[in-house]
């Protein structure tokens, strides 16, 4: 499994800097973001480096699958059961900040706000 020693959510996923942590295993971890947009804001993130959906490939297809399947368990388990959105922001176009592939996912007791 690759890791980029630069990169802050490989630190997350290895234990190597705190976070409030909701979920992990051998592939994945799911924490709280830092700085929550909704009244649940959980990211989804892989282990291994992987830098944005735009290098994923069919090598990635079950982690990515892992991934959302995941999503709506911690929904349930996080104060979000009737729904949530997902984002996953990719490159320069679509506004991405940390470059370490990531799931958003909002929700909570009321529909959180939208963008499309
Ligand atoms: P993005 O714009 O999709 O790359 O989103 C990056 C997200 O990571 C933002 O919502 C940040 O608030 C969040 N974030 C950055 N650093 C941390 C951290 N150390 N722990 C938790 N969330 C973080
Ligand atoms: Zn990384």
């Amino acid at each position: 499994m690759t890791h980029d020693p630069t990169c802050i959510f490989c630190k997350i996923g290895q234990g190597q800097i705190p976070a409030k942590k909701v979920y992990e295993d051998d592939d994945l971890v799911a924490f709280h973001d830092i700085s929550p947009k909704a009244p649940m804001h959980l990211l989804i993130v892989p282990k291994q480096h992987l830098v944005s959906l735009q290098q994923a490939d069919e090598s990635h297809q079950a982690l990515l699958g892992k991934m959302l399947v995941l999503a709506p368990k911690l929904a349930a388990e996080n104060g979000s059961p009737d729904g949530f959105r997902t984002i996953i922001n990719t490159g320069r176009v679509g506004g991405q900040e940390v470059y370490h592939l990531h799931v958003h996912l909002l929700g909570g007791p009321s529909p959180v706000g939208r963008m499309l």
